[in-house]
């Protein structure tokens, strides 16, 4: 395998250690949930977690045993005596119907997973994601794991050319342009739906969320920032920041003992 399947790998391992010390595989759900991510000058290709190791959780993922696996779920590459996960069929058939995607994972965030299952539409409660969850996001009305290409066909449907499914009582699936995107997009629909709960459980049905005006605002103002007169000549002299502060802080944290 070319040099870089190897950083692909690592991303990879980094990525699934993030769902784990974000809390989003963690506990009970230890060793529930993959990221994946397409091979970038081999797109028929993409890298996941698989199973089969002999301590199976996302916090101590590593490089070397992620799988390599084509866009039929295939099995590529990968240490003996390991799988590719088993739901690798939503990776799959999201990656052959979606080129522009680069990233995808699952877990099973809990308030998601609840709120989700009782059709509770998640309105938008802060800035972090509002955005994910200002229209509709699909819903998938099966619990069952993803085994089959046509189970996976159907994901890759239901999921559209959006950013985000939810899995009846089975968690959600999100997608991205990288790996960071796909796991905030994890990140940011859980803490939209922890809020949702903190408010239902406070002010019952009828709850508020975020206006659409105001999200609008938000954007107008985030875009016209360097522009403020007070900010202009700082942000003039430094580097334009291409990843985010919470990715580079969790991936430096959890790349510690790799
Ligand atoms: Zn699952």
């Amino acid at each position: 395998m070319p040099r870089e399947i190897d950083e692909v790998k690592r991303e990879v391992a980094v990525a699934n250690r993030i769902l784990a010390e974000t809390g989003l595989a963690a506990h009970i759900l230890a060793s529930l949930g993959h990221a994946s991510m397409r091979v970038p000058n081999q797109p028929g290709l993409f890298v996941v977690k698989g199973r089969g190791y002999p301590t199976d959780a996302l916090r101590v993922a590593r490089p070397e045993e992620m799988i390599v696996v084509d866009l039929d779920g295939g099995y590529v590459d990968g240490p003996r005596g390991t799988s590719q996960c088993y739901e690798v069929k939503m990776h799959s058939c999201i990656y052959r119907e979606r080129p522009d995607v680069q990233s995808i994972v699952h877990t099973h965030p809990r308030y998601t997973n609840v709120l989700g299952l009782n059709d509770v539409k998640l309105k938008p409660m802060s800035n972090e994601g509002h955005q994910l969850v200002r229209g509709d996001i699909p819903v998938f009305p099966h619990s069952k794991l993803i085994i089959t290409e046509e189970d996976g066909m159907q994901v890759a449907e239901a999921i559209g050319d959006g950013p985000a499914l939810l899995l009846r009582g089975h968690g959600a699936v999100t997608t991205g342009r990288n790996l960071e995107q796909s796991v905030m997009h994890m990140l940011h629909l859980e803490e939209q739906a922890r809020l949702n709960w903190v408010a239902y459980a406070a002010f019952g049905p009828d709850y508020k969320g975020i206006p659409a005006e105001n999200m609008d605002e938000f954007a107008a103002g985030y875009a016209a920032m360097g522009k403020a007169p007070h900010l202009a000549g700082p942000f003039a002299s430094m580097p334009p920041v291409t990843v985010g502060g919470v990715w580079k802080y969790y991936t430096e944290l959890v790349s510690a003992d790799m």
